[in-house]
């Protein structure tokens, strides 16, 4: 595949069953290439001479083009397509619907496209796409009734409907677009090939897009991280719902992974996550106008204390904060402004303000080092002027090269100034909430710049004795594995309680003889999931006591399943529970971004409270150690109420070689070390439960 400046920026398109049929698709497409492209545009139609006044051809073969937009009906795009490569055409976007997303036909249809766009190594967008845009060319190869404006964005769409209503929307509002491209079913190019390339283009400085599913995770990450160095990325994911899952999945036929694996996969992937179509924009329109503040503290300039209040609370949901002014800044306040006012954060200067002490109190709060980035408020009075308090309000911003939101509070009379504002990449916001996250992602994102990616730790373990253990299930006639399989987590260095599995009383004595003080004693058995809920888990068990636990075992788990396989029992040393905390640490397949780790408490915390975080594997130590610090009960593990802290290391060390084990073997589809007891000496694994696809080994 080549690079995508060539899609954005072809020479001459084709238009592949180009109509000047009214309304067609074939005809929405050719108008709007004619209505600003500057280049050549040549209709693609054996049925016609000649379509819009252009000159027709019978194929694509003699239009010696080096685009090609795929308007034919849904069976002859086919060979429409094999013409195109033939033709040596590269940039393809196929506008025709009627493929994955309609299943059956549609489906194999779809297969039958890509392998002709990988025989021809095509850039192919679609198929089920509005088209795409560029407003470096004036560029509208879509069938949407509007062009965009120019701007410094660009915009990615799974859903085309949500392109038309957008532009719609931006029109109106004056944000512009450098590109914009309907994804439609992804076929060949996906998000990963967009931000791979808008990354790099020096005329997107914010990439944006509305996803309901992303193809290859791990792929996505990786690209991500290298463009959000210089380029944010903001993004809707709709369907963050099982219902919204299900409605994704029928409308483009998206495979929903877990919204866990979204959240933590964009998260990592250092991509700005907006809950709505309205927080996208807030985030990405400063994101492309203003500089990044260069702290969290924000000063607030207002006439108005009810105001001042709300902008408060907002800062305190946010991860803002409220700035405390250097003491000359107080000072000269004091001097400035009148007595009755705040000078303390947010700065109170009075109902009767007019323009000149907004914009005074402006420049004396953005000159604070203290101050990292400021929002103007104001409730309309007779003694200010919205359009002169735009003006300074945008002097001010470019003075001082900080961030600055605003909050012109009201109807009609802010019209003007917003436009003013606006021009100069200041949005104007009624809610001060609104105005407060939008500088937040600002903030956001000075973050994410500054993340540091570091590699995986790759620890010696000994992945062929692993290999071993994993292939028994291809014997057993069964993808489960039990504590049978405790020596995977020897071969990965990961702590486990010494102990081994018998079959008989005899040698449950002799292993518990072996071992200091009482045993644990479970009984093993692929057919068995949970051990204690059939009594099938003996704790402090006396060498005394052995053998006839190892009885009294076996027959618990004959009289709950006759049939049960039963591999026999195990004699476990303790782990000591009143010294420590019981934790677990899990991995989950996802359709879209591979092994998903999780790490929380144990037992009651992690059935009922949910107190669990999840990463995308593999993962490096600081991401393993952020999952240990960010679950809610996070303090119980640092030693709450007088008790010793766990070895919080030795947690984050068997999260990451977890992590090299899922990562090594994509046969392991799930994998609970459940509980990993973690006490200040050490880390023990206790139990550990498995599915293998040996498919996959
Ligand atoms: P299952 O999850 O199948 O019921 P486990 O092996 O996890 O079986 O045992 C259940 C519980 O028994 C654990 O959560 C833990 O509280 C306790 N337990 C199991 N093994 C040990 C051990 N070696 N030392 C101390 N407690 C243990
Ligand atoms: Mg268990």
């Amino acid at each position: 595949m080549g690079t995508l400046t060539e899609l954005f920026a072809p020479d001459r398109i084709a238009v592949v069953g180009a109509t000047a049929r009214e309304g067609s698709i074939g005809r929405a497409v050719t108008d709007n290439l004619l209505s600003a492209f500057d280049g050549e545009v040549v209709p693609v139609n054996p049925n016609y001479e000649e379509v819009l006044g252009l000159s027709c051809v019978d194929e694509i073969g003699e239009a010696a083009a080096d685009m090609a937009v795929i308007v034919v009906p849904p069976k002859i795009v086919i060979p429409a397509l094999e013409q195109t490569g033939e033709a040596g055409v590269e940039n393809v976007v196929v506008i025709t619907a009627g493929f994955g997303e309609t299943g059956g036909d549609g489906a194999s249809r779809e297969r039958e496209l890509k392998e002709i766009a990988a025989e021809y190594d095509l850039n192919l967008v679609g198929p089920n796409s509005l088209g795409i845009m560029s407003t470096a060319n004036g560029m509208n190869a879509s069938f949407g009734p509007d062009s965009p404006e120019a701007g410094n964005m660009s915009f990615m769409s799974q859903s085309g409907a949500f392109i038309t209503a957008v532009l719609d929307w931006a029109n109106d509002e004056d944000v512009g677009f450098k590109d914009v491209a309907s994804l439609g079913n992804k076929a060949v190019l996906d998000e990963t090939d967009f931000i791979d390339h808008w990354g790099d283009d020096p005329d997107t400085d914010v990439i944006i897009g509305y996803l309901e599913g992303i193809s290859q995770g791990r792929e996505f990450i990786d690209t991500a991280r290298e463009v959000t160095q210089d380029t944010p990325i903001v993004l809707v994911k709709s369907g963050r719902t099982d219902a919204g899952a299900q409605a994704a999945s029928s409308h483009t036929g998206t495979i929903a992974g877990s919204e866990q694996a979204y959240e933590a996969g964009l998260d990592q992937a250092g991509v700005l996550r907006a809950e709505s179509v309205q927080g996208l924009f807030d985030a990405a329109q400063m994101l492309a106008n203003q500089p990044v503040p260069e702290n969290n503290d924000i000063a607030v300039i207002t006439n108005a204390g009810g105001p001042g209040v709300m902008s408060t609370d907002a800062v305190g949901d946010s991860g803002l904060e409220m700035a405390s002014f250097e003491q000359a800044t107080l000072d000269t306040f004091s001097e400035q402004l009148p007595p009755e006012g705040n000078i303390y954060n947010p700065v109170d200067i009075v109902g009767d303000a007019d323009v000149e002490r907004f914009s005074e109190a402006l420049d004396i709060a953005l000159a604070d080092d203290n101050v990292g980035s400021a929002m103007v408020l104001s409730c309309p009075t007779a003694v200010l002027d919205y359009e002169q308090l735009a003006e300074e309000t945008v002097k001010m911003r470019e003075k001082h090269g900080k961030p600055v939101a605003a909050c012109f509070m009201g109807g009609e009379s802010v019209d003007a100034s917003a436009g003013i504002l606006n021009e100069a990449g200041i949005p104007n916001y009624f809610d001060p909430s609104r105005a407060i996250g939008a500088l937040d992602s600002l903030w956001e994102y000075r973050g994410i710049q500054q993340r540091e990616y570091e590699t995986p730790a790759d620890f010696d373990v000994d992945q062929e004795a692993a290999r071993e253990i994993l292939e028994r299930v291809e014997e057993r006639g069964d993808n489960r594995l039990g504590v049978e399989a405790m020596g995977l987590l020897d071969a990965y260095g990961i702590p486990t309680p010494d102990g081994d599995i018998v079959d008989s009383p005899e040698d449950a004595r002799a292993v518990a003889e072996e071992i200091d003080g009482d045993v644990v004693m479970k009984i093993v058995s692929p057919d068995i999931l949970h051990k204690s809920d059939i009594g099938g888990v003996a704790v402090g068990v006396a060498d005394d006591e052995v053998a006839d636990t190892y009885e009294t075992l076996i027959t618990r788990a004959r009289n709950y399943q006759p049939d049960a396989n039963l591999l026999g029992v195990q004699v476990q040393e303790m782990a000591d529970l009143d010294a420590g905390t019981e934790t677990i640490v899990g991995m989950n397949r996802d359709p879209q971004f591979g092994p998903l780790l999780m790490f929380g408490l144990g037992g009651i915390f992690v059935e009922v409270l949910e107190d669990t975080t999840f990463r995308v594997a593999p993962v490096s130590e600081t991401e393993a150690r952020e999952m240990t610090e960010e679950i809610k009960t996070a303090p119980l593990l640092r030693g709450a109420r007088g008790r010793d802290a766990a070895d919080i290391d030795g947690i984050v060390e068997t999260i990451q070689r977890l992590s090299q084990l899922v990562a090594d073997f994509p046969a392991i589809m799930e994998f609970d070390i459940n509980p990993l007891v973690a006490t200040p000496d050490g880390v023990d694994a206790v139990d550990i439960r498995l599915t293998v696809d040996p498919e996959n080994l």
